[in-house]
């Protein structure tokens, strides 16, 4: 780890598992899921016994995870680099962990549940005819490149960003990217994942997709990812609406999750980015992730919500996620896309706003702010 890294020890401890695999001291997530072979006889080929796949995928969840806390250890860059090149050269396993989550969310394309709009289209062939909320066929990247705007631990972050998403923000930032105004162009997966090896030995610290949201593009992602071929830590980076099952493909593979926690109320969600059970939904998220990976929270706060949002949830990650969550309250909020229409959000944040952010996060102990 970096000696004077220009964010606090305490930042460092909590995001330590990403740090190590971002200077290639320790295997990130994907690469073990590529690497794990699930026996042939756990599946069977048996497609369409569901439940049965699951099951074989908690069993080879926690198998993974013992692995990645236990054995994957290295003390400097030389040990990891010759662990990293034998590990290489061994053969591809028949069928492994990574494969058995892309059989499973294929599957759950055929009825598309992959955030919790649940709209049921069947979404696994492309087809424009089938569109659910996101209006999402096939995976369009808006743009893809080193972001240095991201938080310090992060830059520089290989960024990349689809097009579409399972929200409606009234006050969305990205309102073309997310709403598919500018719709990007469809990258094949081997190409995707060259760039992504390509980006790493520029020296990228990371892959970070984003959108509009990546959810619908899952995939995707987890195919393109089973053929890049260099150690790098995942981020995702997202609003959070995951289903259960999503969820749980990316348990195991996600290094750093990079959660945008917009609101404190239903209503809120409701009213301002279309979305229903958003509480529920989201909190559940955050603490599935926090099981599997290393955690920022960014919280961007909004005009006039400042009680019934940010108060709220910063409360809730101090009681349920502890004091040393990573947590960015971020200022830049300005009415863009339809936020005039809403007269509370159609105006900057009062300074005041901003301090009274800041000061209930202090007065309730979180203490790793950015
Ligand atoms: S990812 Fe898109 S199609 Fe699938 S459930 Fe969510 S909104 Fe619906």
């Amino acid at each position: 780890m970096d000696k004077n890294p220009p964010w606090s020890v305490g930042i460092s401890k909590s995001l330590q598992d990403y740090l190590k695999i971002s200077k290639n001291l320790k295997l990130a997530r994907f690469k073990l899921a590529y690497y794990l072979e699930v026996l042939r006889e756990k599946i069977n080929t048996d497609w369409a016994n569901i439940n049965k796949l699951w099951g074989v995928h908690h069993q080879y969840y926690l198998l993974c995870q013992d692995l990645y806390f236990k054995e994957n250890i290295y003390n400097n860059q030389d040990n990891f680099s010759n662990y990293y090149k034998k590990l290489q050269s061994n053969k591809r396993p028949e069928f492994s962990f990574l494969d058995l989550k892309i059989k499973l969310v294929e599957k759950i394309m055929e009825t598309c549940h992959l955030c919790e709009r649940r709209c049921g289209v069947d979404r696994s062939k492309y087809a424009p005819e089938n569109l659910g909320y996101c209006k999402s066929s096939q995976p369009l990247i808006s743009s893809e490149f080193m972001h240095i705007g991201e938080e310090p631990p992060l830059v520089p972050s290989h960024t990349i960003f689809f097009s579409g998403c399972t929200f409606n923000c009234a006050f969305c930032q990205n309102w073309n990217i997310s709403q598919g105004i500018d719709e990007g162009k469809f990258i094949p997966e081997k190409k995707l994942a060259h760039i992504i090896d390509q980006r790493r030995k520029q020296g990228s610290l990371n892959v970070n997709f984003v959108g509009g949201d990546p959810t619908p593009h899952l995939a995707y992602i987890l195919r393109t990812l089973s053929l890049c071929k260099e150690n790098i830590p995942i981020i995702w980076n997202s609003n959070f609406y995951m289903s259960e099952e999503a969820m749980q493909l990316l348990q195991g593979v996600v290094d750093l999750y990079l959660s945008d926690f917009k609101y404190g109320k239903d209503q809120c969600a409701h009213r301002l980015s279309d979305v229903k059970n958003y509480w529920n939904v989201v909190t559940r998220n955050h603490l599935m992730a926090k099981e599997s990976g290393d955690l920022i929270i960014r919280h961007l706060v909004l005009p006039n919500h400042v009680e019934c949002c940010t108060k709220p949830i910063l409360t809730w990650i101090k009681e349920h996620l502890g004091e040393d969550t990573v947590v960015n309250i971020m200022g830049q909020y300005h009415p863009a896309y339809k936020a005039y229409e809403y007269p509370e959000i159609s105006r900057f944040p009062y300074q005041t706003e901003m301090e009274e952010a800041f000061n209930s996060a202090k007065q309730l102990g979180l203490k790793n702010l950015i």
